[in-house]
């Protein structure tokens, strides 16, 4: 499918042209995966952070965020709960908190992946030296989530503070690759400044770069952020967006995000349907769950995890998806690595 393809289904206001974008993205997901949706156990492990990226709610000058880190024995805690509900994906996600450094980040990799040996652990925990993603990946991490949040350099600019870089960024989306993770990356649909051409910048990367994973989700704004004001994209062109990414990376394995679930009661049903195959119930314990306030109102049911894993799972049920335990790797990857 060409770029120009892509920007014709991406405008169209003809309904039943989105229709068969949607049943197309769902067939070419089914035809790589079956109807399958894998589960991965979010575990947010710290709210410091030492950037100040004006859209996220947990950025450094954010006052109004009351502040926390997991132990390791609690982030562990969360992985043996998740195991017991089937998982067999841990993703740890936070700040730039520099009180992770590599020693306790191998020594926490190294230990959930001795307990599971037969679990994949993501980590997403923002830019990192070379020799830090290194290292992590020799004590054992599979993959890394890093959001390349635009492929357009003045776009960039205008999210992040002039101390952050759009050329680090993507060196470190290049190095990960390097070292042999799968790799995600991923933007916000609607953040302020985003424009058809940026979007097209983005998919044009992504075509480029082919990565394992794709995180996109509506931008939400967050109180106490310079965007406190702005508006919030929307489910439809998230999920519109998700039917296109399906197209143009068959085998890539993309999340109905809990961004897309915050902004619609069925916006994850509606993304499985266009053509998503992840789904991230979280993990985290419920006492710091509501403090990772990466935007307003954030998805965070007070539901225990057995709860909202059992809920998502019969939701997809419903919709005629297997939720199988299992790593749900790439399928590219040999799973047993
Ligand atoms: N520090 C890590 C993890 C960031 S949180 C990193 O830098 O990768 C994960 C993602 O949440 C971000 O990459 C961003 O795309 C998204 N996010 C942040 N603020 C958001 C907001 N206000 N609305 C929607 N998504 C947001």
């Amino acid at each position: 499918m060409s770029l120009s393809d892509i920007e014709r289904l991406l405008t169209t206001s003809d309904p039943a042209a989105v229709d068969a974008l949607y049943a197309e993205a769902a067939a070419v997901r089914d035809r790589v995966y079956g109807r399958r949706v894998f589960m991965r156990g979010l575990i947010e492990v710290s709210n410091h952070c030492r950037n100040n990226c004006l859209y996220c709610g947990i950025r450094r000058d954010n006052d109004l965020t009351r502040r926390y880190r997991l132990s390791q024995a609690d982030i562990v805690g969360c992985c043996r709960e998740g195991y017991r509900l089937g998982f067999r994906t841990f993703v740890l996600q936070g700040g730039e908190d520099a009180w992770f450094d590599d020693a306790r980040l191998c020594a926490l990799v190294a230990e959930i992946k001795r307990e599971f040996p037969d679990c994949a652990v993501t980590l997403s925990l923002g830019e990192r030296s070379r020799a830090s993603y290194e290292l992590l990946r020799k004590a054992g991490a599979d993959r890394y989530l890093l959001r390349h949040e635009t492929a357009n350099r003045r776009h960039y600019a205008t999210l992040h503070p002039a101390s952050m870089s759009f050329d680090n960024r993507m060196q470190c989306l290049r190095w990960l690759r390097e070292l042999g993770y799968q790799v995600g990356c991923g933007f916000m649909v609607g953040s302020p400044g985003q424009t058809l051409a940026t979007v097209m910048d983005d998919l044009r990367f992504l075509a480029d770069f082919r990565p394992e994973m794709v995180g996109i989700g509506p931008f939400i704004p967050a109180a106490g952020t310079p965007f406190a004001n702005r508006r919030a994209g929307s489910v439809e062109a998230t999920v519109r967006l998700l039917a296109v990414i399906r197209l143009l990376l068959p085998d890539v394995l993309l999340p109905a995000t809990s961004a897309l679930g915050t902004m619609a009661p069925d916006g994850r049903e509606r993304a499985v349907r266009a053509g998503a195959n992840v789904v991230m119930p979280n993990l985290s314990p419920a006492a710091t769950r509501s403090l990772y306030s990466i935007y307003n109102n954030k998805l965070s049911t007070g539901m225990e995890a057995a709860e909202s894993a059992a809920d998502l799972r019969a939701r997809m049920e419903a919709l005629g998806y297997e939720v199988p335990s299992e790593r749900g790797d790439h399928v590219g990857i040999n799973s047993n690595t």
